[in-house]
């Protein structure tokens, strides 16, 4: 069998053990007879499924007890929404750190609902970096300050977790299990589990309860975080198999140490990363300040945009996929996820110093 290495942005790699489990269970799970995907979501057995996924999601991340973890189904793009319906709680405008292509998106849709304030932005220099705190313009009145812990398009990530006196509201997309992240610091945070948790069709929510109590009458009782918390996100049917094997995927995070060591192997191939792009005497450039740069994705350009087409051509023939830039910003990314490994950005690195070899 022949696996490429994989640097797609989303849906992305999972894990190889995940696969293997999931591959051996397949026709008959935990003894029922029928696959996972067969079964109904009001069994035993499924139950016991969701209630052990949820169990180890609190446990990596330790999450504190008066939070609710949903698994919903919409991806990160529907919580764009669902965040200004359920949270805006009698108040009118919210504000919003825009630091990339996915802040600009969960803006435009929360318009809808709300008054939005861009408290900080760095659009002027191309999304290169995070807007420094002391440049902020915080509204107290806010219902909540959004911010996108990590752009996956731009690749700038945050550092730390901003400060806020109102609710903070994290879409954490494409960095939710790849780092530790301080729970009680947010009202709510979401991904979408196809960047490092698990294959597409499960959004996973974690959101403070006291938080739950007002959302707009029009709000559909699917996307009404309290009706879901309350039916354990099985308000209408889930997305099964996803859920399952996001699942897998947190028992293998466990397995492989819990965040601390996925954190730490995660910065270490993004240092490989970085180091290569840094050292190629501008053959390659990242165009992210260095304090903002992304341990999840990492966009380069090549200083001959002509080669670019050579480049991805000759990485898909090594076995190198996925590594196409984002239509509106063009060049290459490397999405390097908890499921790709250091070797698979060793061979990304390897072929990087042959083909600056070669075309140099
Ligand atoms: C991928 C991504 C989204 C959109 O996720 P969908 O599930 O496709 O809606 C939103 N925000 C960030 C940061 C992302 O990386």
């Amino acid at each position: 069998m022949a696996r490429s290495h994989n640097f797609s942005a989303g849906p992305s790699a999972l894990p190889m053990e995940v696969l293997r489990e999931a591959h051996r269970e397949f026709f008959d799970f935990a003894g029922t007879g029928m696959s996972v995907m067969e079964i109904s979501h009001r069994s035993g057995t499924f139950i016991e499924l969701a209630r052990q996924a949820e169990q180890d999601l609190r446990t990596i991340l330790k999450v504190p007890d008066h939070y609710r973890v949903l698994f919903l189904q919409g991806g990160a793009s529907l919580q764009f929404s669902q965040v200004p319906m359920n949270l805006l709680r009698g108040k009118r405008t919210a504000d919003y750190l825009h630091t990339g292509l996915w802040s600009g998106k969960a803006i435009q849709a929360a318009s809808r609902y709300c008054d939005v304030r861009v408290a900080g932005s760095s659009e002027s220099s191309g999304f290169d970096h995070i807007p420094d705190a002391a440049d902020w313009q915080l509204n107290p009145d806010a219902a909540y300050l959004h911010y996108t812990e990590n752009e996956t398009v731009h690749g700038v990530q945050f550092s730390t977790t901003p400060d806020a006196a109102v609710p903070l509201v994290c879409d954490a997309c494409s960095s939710l299990l790849s780092k530790p992240i301080d729970v009680a610091k947010h009202g709510l945070i979401y991904a979408a589990a196809q960047k490092n948790i698990g294959p597409a069709g499960v959004t996973v929510v974690i959101v403070d309860e006291a938080l739950l109590d007002a959302p707009l009458n029009v709000t559909p009782d699917v996307l009404n975080y309290a009706h879901q918390a309350r039916a354990d996100s099985m308000l209408n049917t889930p997305a099964t198999f996803s859920w399952y094997l996001t699942g897998l995927t947190l028992k293998w995070i466990s397995r492989s140490g819990g965040i601390e060591q996925i954190h730490r192997a995660n910065q270490a191939k993004a240092e490989l990363l970085y180091r290569t792009i840094d050292s190629s005497d501008g053959f390659y450039v990242n165009p992210v300040q260095a304090a903002s740069r992304s341990i999840n994705n990492v966009p380069f350009v090549l200083a001959d945009p002509a080669l670019e087409k050579t480049f991805l051509q000759l990485a898909d023939r090594a076995g190198l996929n996925g590594l196409k830039g984002h239509a509106s910003v063009g060049g290459i990314r490397a999405s390097i996820y908890n499921a790709i490994g250091l070797p698979a950005v060793e061979a990304l690195t390897d072929f990087m110093h042959d083909f600056q070899r070669i075309h140099g």
